[in-house]
């Protein structure tokens, strides 16, 4: 294992997945989980949270201009299930966990990606993903303490991984 140096985009990498309260009501946790694991990829944190409106409003800071803004904060926050807050870990994961969630607005999804195969509404998109190697940096220390995040491997590593 390499830790994802900072900088090294494409190689081992982390990124931010979140099952939106959305999702965690509609029982999509376990779908999303086997998708991200049967790829090969590794959770190495994951916890159930309702966020602040601080927290859900810094995660979004970059959207806090547009129209759905304060409802999209009130969907994260209202409460009613938890966000599933997880970070997955492997090579190119960052690009490959948005291939694997589809487009924002789930009716120009393919099917076969997540929002494709389980939702509807741009506003009812059930799942996040970050978008760079800078959001996923943000959203991790956003969302998890360092403690909350854990160095391990798979025992069969040298199955999913040749030299390139
Ligand atoms: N969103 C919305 N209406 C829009 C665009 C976005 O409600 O017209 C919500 C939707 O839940 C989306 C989130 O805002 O997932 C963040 O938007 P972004 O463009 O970052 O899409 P994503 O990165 O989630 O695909
Ligand atoms: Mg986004």
């Amino acid at each position: 294992f390499r830790r994802a140096a900072a900088g090294v985009r494409g190689g081992v990498e982390r990124t931010f997945i979140a099952l939106k309260p959305d999702g965690t009501q509609r029982g999509l946790l376990g779908d999303v989980i086997k998708r991200f694991e049967q790829k090969g990829y590794k959770l190495v944190a994951i916890k159930a949270i309702v966020p602040s409106r601080a927290l859900a409003e810094k995660h979004y800071e970059d959207l806090k201009t547009r129209p759905f803004f304060k409802g999209l904060v009130s969907y994260m926050t209202s409460g009613a299930a938890p966000v599933i807050a997880m970070v997955w870990e492997g090579k190119d994961v960052i690009r490959q966990g948005r291939r694997l969630i589809g487009a924002t607005n789930p009716l120009e999804a393919q099917p076969g990606t997540i929002r494709g195969d389980y939702c509807i509404s741009v506003g009812r998109n059930i799942i996040h993903g970050s978008d760079s190697f800078e959001s996923a940096e943000k959203e991790i220390s956003l969302w998890f303490g360092k403690s909350e995040v854990y160095d391990w491997q798979y025992g069969n590593a040298e199955w999913l991984y040749a030299d390139n």
